[in-house]
């Protein structure tokens, strides 16, 4: 019937969150696709599948590498404005600055990780959409 809608969103409709949408459910650690629920079952566990939308987080194992990819890339980005400020804003020697700037990096990842799942999360969710309606277009 004309003018009805289905209660979850199309993959291929417009009502298919945005890319920036997607992304922004995920950061505050909702589902990318449907925006309800938590997508994290513990501090470092993604779940299996949004229990709303049934949209799964982790479809095969070293699925989410890419995870671990983006973790070590904002770490490392953290790790360089960290030593640039180490070497021009202060007066430490190098022992004394590894001893600094170690734990902060350590801890910084520790803090990154949980962020990291949850764009990773809408990454996988938006590629593989844009993948599917590329399929569908054939
Ligand atoms: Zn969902």
């Amino acid at each position: 019937m004309a003018g009805m809608s289905s209660p979850e969103p199309d993959e291929f409709s417009a009502e298919a969150p945005t890319i920036l949408r997607a992304m922004g459910r995920a950061f505050s650690r909702r589902c990318p696709r449907c925006g309800t629920g938590d997508i994290l079952e513990s501090r470092f566990k993604l779940l299996q599948s949004c229990s709303d939308c049934g949209l799964c987080y982790r479809k095969e194992s070293g699925a989410m590498t890419g995870q671990m990819y983006l973790t070590a890339i904002i770490t490392e980005i953290f790790t360089a404005v960290l030593v640039l400020v180490v070497f021009f804003l202060t007066d430490l020697d190098t022992l004394s600055s590894i001893a600094l700037g170690l734990p902060l990096v350590v801890l910084f990842s520790y803090l990154v990780l949980p962020i990291s799942m949850r764009i990773w999360a809408a990454v996988e969710y938006v590629t593989d959409r844009v993948g599917e309606a590329a399929d569908h277009s054939l």
